[in-house]
């Protein structure tokens, strides 16, 4: 799975990292680093990382297959706020 990150929205909350680490990380205070080619078994994962981000700065292609598991993130991520 491909993504981007528009990092002129990215304000480095590191919530992608916190719930997707195989694929987001932080180094240092503010600069995010990610990996663009997620491996497939990260798409829940990384489907979380996308709703919980508070700038909507995560772009990833396929996730909207996801079924249940997009959903549930997006209730989560939701409640959380
Ligand atoms: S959650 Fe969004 S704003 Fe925060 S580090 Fe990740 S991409 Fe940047």
């Amino acid at each position: 799975m491909r993504l981007v990150v528009d990092l002129n929205k990215c304000q480095g909350y590191a919530q992608c990292a916190f719930l997707a680490p195989d694929v987001f990380s932080m180094h240092g205070e503010e600069a995010l680093v990610y990996n663009p080619r997620a491996e497939e078994e990260q798409r829940e994962k990384l489907a979380r990382a996308v709703a919980a981000c508070p700038v909507q700065a995560i772009t990833a292609d396929g996730l909207h297959g996801a079924g249940a598991g997009s959903d549930e993130a997006a209730r989560e991520s939701s409640d959380a706020h």
